[in-house]
């Protein structure tokens, strides 16, 4: 980070650790003005702001919880819904259509790998 002196003519340039998060007391070594620095001054506060970090496995965990959240709460409701929505029956279908799909192939899958349960 560069800092600059208060007599505003010196600028100088320290590594980040050689201030701390606190800040502390610097003199300029050209007109041995003293002052307190702080770590951030606004220009450097701009280009040290990291882009959020985008974890792919994370996104998948949380759409995969959002999923199994949202289908376990239909699954809680569904005697409720099948008897005052009928219209969700073609839901619960479709999701015991997908559930079954899956096993089959996750069966003929161990089936293929030689593997017997
Ligand atoms: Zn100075």
């Amino acid at each position: 980070m560069i800092i600059t002196c208060k007599c505003g003519k010196y600028r100088f340039e320290v590594s980040k650790n050689e201030i701390p998060e606190e800040g502390r007391n610097v003199q300029c070594g050209v007109c041995n003005e003293t002052w307190f620095q702080t770590p951030y001054v606004k220009k450097n506060k701009i280009t040290e702001v990291s882009p959020p970090s985008f974890s792919l496995i994370k996104t998948a965990f949380y759409l995969l919880l959002f999923i199994l959240t949202a289908a376990g709460i239909m699954n809680m409701l569904k005697d409720y819904l099948i008897t005052n929505v009928p219209e969700t029956t073609n839901y619960y279908l479709f999701v015991q259509h997908m559930v079954e799909q899956i096993f089959k192939n996750i069966s003929n899958l161990l089936i293929f790998l030689g593997i017997q349960y």
